[in-house]
């Protein structure tokens, strides 16, 4: 099956949950989705790190991802306050989230950093989820698509094309992520989806580039993920707020499957004729 063959739905918890909060939430999102077809879904949960003990056990891999929200490069060292691929790889977490805007924008990470990071994850076995978008200052200078192109072009540098079939990636305008974000209309987030997957494409060819899911994130509530998943560049969700109650995630899942199944259908039989 082809990696696109299915929609890509998930969350970050971001500093929310507690280790309780995670657990039932896990155990509730597995059980109301457990009826559906992973061969049709990838459903995934990054919550706090102090959660992913935890975590780990509330909610079989076979049914939710689990991620972590960041990773240091390094296996061990001198890095107070940073986690290890090691350590991670202990706990048993899939995906690792690299380069969100709050990383990169509060905590002050480079496109050279998220490099470092992208690369350690796939030498030790996970998903790199890597997060890139642009800021409302460089929208607003038409800069947009090139800050996309440079962002997979040094987060994505130090890899082979077949390390990248591991890769997915989100797209999240920073002007469009949490409380106060602008949530893209569908035409503006399919439009930069495209550039998205044209540099993959030139970066590791048809086959692998083109199969690289990516997602969109940004203020989805359940009202605009209908018109954002029948985009034909947009491969997934990657939700916060809307996302962290369970039944509230359900409610998109159960919402969104269907429309992407349509859209599947019509690009096969546009595909084939
Ligand atoms: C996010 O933080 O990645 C995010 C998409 O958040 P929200 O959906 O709350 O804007």
């Amino acid at each position: 099956m082809k990696r696109l063959d299915k929609i890509y739905l998930g969350t970050n918890t971001k500093m929310y949950k507690t280790i309780k909060d995670t657990v039932e939430f896990l155990e509730k999102l597995a059980g109301l989705t457990a009826d559906i077809d992973r061969n049709l879904m990838e459903l995934f949960v990054i919550p706090s790190f102090t959660t992913l003990y935890h975590a780990k056990k509330a909610a079989p891999e076979r049914l939710i991802k689990l991620g972590a929200q960041n990773m240091c490069w390094e296996d061990e060292g001198q890095f107070t306050g940073e986690i290890s691929p090691i350590m991670l790889k202990e706990i048993g977490v899939n995906i690792i989230e690299i380069g969100h805007s709050e990383r990169r924008h509060v905590m002050g990470e480079t496109d050279e950093i998220e490099k470092k990071k992208v690369s350690a994850a796939l030498r030790h076995g996970f998903i790199p989820l890597l997060c890139i978008g642009e800021t409302m200052e460089q929208k607003n200078y038409g800069i947009s698509d090139e800050i996309l192109r440079i962002q997979l072009k040094i987060g994505l540098s130090e890899i082979t094309a077949d390390q990248a079939k591991n890769v997915w990636i989100a797209y999240e305008p920073v002007w469009a992520i949490g409380v106060n974000g602008i949530p893209a209309d569908e035409g503006y987030a399919n439009e930069k989806h495209g550039v998205i997957k044209d540099t993959l494409i030139s970066m590791f060819g048809r086959e692998i580039g083109g199969d690289i899911p990516v997602l969109y994130g940004g203020s989805v509530n359940p009202q605009n993920a209908l018109k954002l998943i029948k985009e034909e560049n947009i491969d997934g969700l990657f939700i916060g707020r809307s996302a962290w109650q369970a039944e509230n995630f359900n409610g998109i899942i159960r919402s969104v499957l269907p429309l992407f199944m349509e859209k599947k259908k019509r690009e096969g039989v546009e595909k084939h004729g």
